[in-house]
């Protein structure tokens, strides 16, 4: 899939789909919604056709020498084990386009490492390992991933369910916040205080931070409540339609393909050059 509406990449590549729940973060699951309303069985795992998104991708950020954000498996988990046999394919595609960070979230981090490439060494500098840790009882994928060797480790706290206050950022290079959207967004709704306590911990230890969205039937929705809620705690005054959302992204080598002043996606004008040069 060209473009994408997540707004922590610019787009996604599926090399495979299907997955099943391992944690509570997956209750929503919004790629059970989308495979099982295709008539999918969810639970097998099957490769796509999608190998020509990367070196699209790596053929506009090339020619502009500029990095572009792939969000890989948004439809399942890179590290599952029924991947297992095409995970060698999506490696030599990860390695043939350097200018592209590919971000690996797994929910399964305890498989990363007997599924690294026999080259990796201390990481490829165009992959990022994240996991996801939205309830305290993930804090222990936290620690796993903080083991394995790679050039960015991230978090997904998202969905937040509780309160994560004593969470363990050392080692993490980036962290992600959001609410639940989708069916269970008013029943598994995130408290704007909690993501406010990730941000502060971010702040005090200069990790980059994002708030993707709060809790809504739909993604990428509240994208400012963070700051909206700021601007409430510190008792000012503000135009809702003006206050920035508060997205923050690593720094790389070479700059960022540009994304909105929401922090996401091309202009048209940008991605139809985008398109055209690729
Ligand atoms: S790991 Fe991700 S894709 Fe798999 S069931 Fe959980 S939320 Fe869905």
């Amino acid at each position: 899939m060209i473009d994408t509406k997540i707004s922590w990449a610019h787009f996604t590549w599926n090399p495979w789909t299907g997955c099943n729940k391992v944690s509570e973060e997956c209750e929503g699951c919004y790629a059970e919604t989308i495979l099982t309303r295709a008539g999918r069985d969810f639970s097998i795992l099957s490769p796509t056709q999608t190998n020509v998104d990367p070196y699209r991708m790596e053929a506009g950020a090339k020619k502009w020498n500029r990095n572009s954000i792939c969000f890989v498996c948004s439809l399942s988990d890179f590290f599952h084990i029924q991947a297992d046999p095409w995970r060698g394919n999506a490696w030599r595609t990860i390695r043939q386009c350097p200018h592209v960070k590919f971000m690996l979230l797994t929910k399964r981090p305890e498989r990363i490492m007997e599924c690294l490439p026999a080259d990796w060494a201390s990481g490829y500098p165009n992959v990022w390992l994240g996991t996801t840790c939205g309830v305290r009882a993930s804090y222990k994928r936290v620690d796993i991933l903080r083991s394995v060797p790679c050039t960015l480790r991230f978090l997904s706290v998202e969905p937040l369910l509780e309160s994560v206050t004593d969470i363990d950022l050392i080692g993490i290079g980036w962290v992600a916040v959001g609410g639940m959207s989708g069916r269970l967004h008013t029943t598994r709704k995130m408290d704007l205080e909690w993501a406010a306590e990730v941000h502060d911990i971010c702040r005090a230890q200069r990790i980059p931070f994002l708030f993707k969205q709060a809790s809504n039937a739909h993604t990428e929705r509240g994208i400012n409540a963070l700051s909206l809620y700021f601007a409430g705690r510190a008792g000012q005054e503000v135009d809702p339609g003006t206050v920035p959302p508060i997205r923050e992204y690593p720094m790389t080598e070479l700059p960022l393909m540009p994304f909105s002043e929401h922090g996401k996606r091309f202009t048209m004008k940008e991605y139809r050059a985008y398109q055209s040069d690729a």
